[in-house]
């Protein structure tokens, strides 16, 4: 069978969907190469948030051309993800040799397609075009890493993570960011849908789950009814004549997923303190993801819970309420704040103020002491006065964000902000990101350094990259912790003692070896 080979750029999203791309291809007898050097297939899965993202995939397809039909003119050339579904057709006309342009609501038909093309039966495939349902058809797992093996027979070690993809698309047109145009509209899982695929991975040893979509404190917002959303497609039938409240029974076996019968009560009842078979309903009213989490938390044998990207605007009372209760739910958040100037952000179309922001942080720091938080910052934004930027300056003393991506500001087509007037020179950009940089370095350093002494629990992921010969793990508030450990202590919940840290890099000594 062909084997393939998928180049990812991007964010984890990219990643996941190049993953699931990747099992839907081995489900189909491909194998998967260690390079693209020996592939007969090479995918370019793209990101578009930034031009540099895009004329780095471009520039790299080109190389692949340049060295693949002279020596192998056989293999097949494709590009998938954002740069695929904002060009299209433009692609195949710029860079001929391309067979594949493959969206972002089309990973699915990846290998009918692959198949098509490798059997000549089609000489080029664009698709583009938006897909009902798509969003439900990231779900396959490649648990043994993105390998096909060391060739000496065998199985590479079990992967004790996993992101599970709950949605796709956003509503909100940040006038800076071109994922709403890529992406296309916001569309969720239902909950036992994705309760099924957490359950399988850990009924396979995952012991950490991440939940993924572009906006996740949207999911279920649009696109479902909130009976469907609760008990997938055929709620109808299923929506139950009794309810019980939080301390009730989960639902019969044919209700779908064990989504906590008082979630049910929150959600298709009306939000009151009645009482309903002898229990109180709950009074706070739960959005559709904060059900989510308390439906992906009742998993046994799964230990954390992440999620990516949240939006300020759906940190309500509840989601934060939701990280004083769910001990599953790890003690991070990643809040993209952008920019510590209303000014600029109401330019950006953000939905929130400083203000907010900050009550946010106030409010998950006091649910849950000892927080990590991390951030994405853009400078640089149309417009952005030295005033504007020295509030972003400000924002991050005052919050002491354990991390923070920053970005200078990138003009993407068709979006509002590339149109502004007042564009920062790059010169500019450049000087406010290295500023912004040492300040955040200098504020990480000391947070880091606060974890020397202290015993911190970690999931041991597997060996670090930069040293094979050491073990690497994740505390629950996301530091990476190195320590000299063995292959036995993979998917392992172990403590060690920090006795050095370096930048967003700590390391450690197991506290007990087993
Ligand atoms: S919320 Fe995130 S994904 Fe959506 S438009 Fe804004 S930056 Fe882009």
């Amino acid at each position: 069978m062909p084997s393939v080979y998928i180049k990812t750029y991007g964010c984890q999203m990219n990643e996941r969907d190049s993953e699931a791309v990747a099992a839907q291809l081995v489900a189909k007898g491909y194998t998967l190469a260690p390079s693209e050097a020996v592939a007969d297939v090479i995918l370019l899965n793209t990101c578009s948030v930034r031009d540099f993202a895009e004329q780095k995939a471009l520039n790299k397809m080109v190389n692949v051309i340049a060295e693949t039909r002279r020596t192998r003119p056989n293999v097949v050339l494709g590009f998938m993800g954002c740069m695929a579904q904002s060009r299209g057709q433009e692609l195949v006309d710029r860079l001929p040799d391309v067979d594949l342009v493959l969206g972002t609501q089309k990973f699915h038909h990846a290998a009918d397609y692959l198949d098509e093309l490798l059997a000549g039966r089609r000489e080029k495939i664009v698709d583009v075009a938006a897909e009902q349902g798509s969003e439900a058809t990231i779900r396959e797992h490649l648990l043994y890493g993105n390998a096909a093996g060391n060739g000496d027979g065998r199985r590479p070690p079990l992967q004790v993570t996993a992101f599970v993809s709950i949605m796709q698309g956003c509503n909100q047109y940040c006038t800076f960011c071109i994922v709403p145009y890529t992406r296309g509209e916001e569309r969720s899982r239902s909950i036992p849908d994705i309760v099924a695929e957490c359950r399988q991975l850990v009924s396979q040893g995952v012991k950490e789950i991440t939940l993924l979509g572009q906006i996740v404190t949207s999911y279920g917002k649009r696109g479902f009814g909130r009976a469907e959303l609760l008990l997938g497609q055929d709620a109808q039938q299923r929506v139950p004549t009794t309810v019980v409240g939080r301390a009730g029974s989960p639902l019969p076996a044919d209700g779908g997923a064990s989504v906590p019968a008082s979630r049910l009560v929150s959600s298709l009842a009306p939000p009151n303190d009645t009482v309903a078979h002898g229990v109180t309903r709950p009074s706070l009213q739960e959005s559709p993801f904060v059900q989510l989490l308390d439906a992906v938390h009742e998993i046994e044998g799964l230990e954390r819970i992440r999620f990516t990207s949240p939006h300020p605007k759906g940190y309500g009372d509840d989601l934060i309420e939701a990280y004083a209760r769910l001990s599953k739910l790890v003690e991070h958040a990643h809040l993209p704040v952008q920019s510590g100037s209303d000014r600029v952000l109401k330019l950006m179309h953000r939905g929130y103020t400083r203000a907010r922001y900050v009550s946010i942080i106030e409010k998950l720091r006091r649910a849950r002491p000892g927080i990590g938080i991390s951030t994405d910052i853009i400078v640089g934004f149309p417009g952005e006065t030295e005033d504007d930027f020295e509030q972003t300056l400000s924002l991050a003393r005052e919050v002491e964000f354990d991390q923070a991506y920053i970005f200078k500001y990138s003009q993407r087509r068709d979006t509002p902000a590339a149109e502004m007037a007042n564009q920062v020179p790059q010169k500019i950009r450049e000087e406010r990101n290295q500023r912004l940089l040492e300040v955040i370095n200098e504020i990480a350093k000391r947070r880091f350094g606060a974890f020397v002494g202290r015993q911190m629990q970690i999931l041991v992921e597997g060996p670090s990259k930069k040293n094979p010969a050491r073990m690497t793990g994740r505390t629950r508030c996301n530091k990476i912790v190195v320590f000299d450990g063995s292959e036995r202590h993979r998917g392992q919940l172990m403590d060690v003692k920090i006795t050095r840290a370096g930048s967003f890099t700590l390391y450690g000594d197991p506290a007990i070896l087993e």
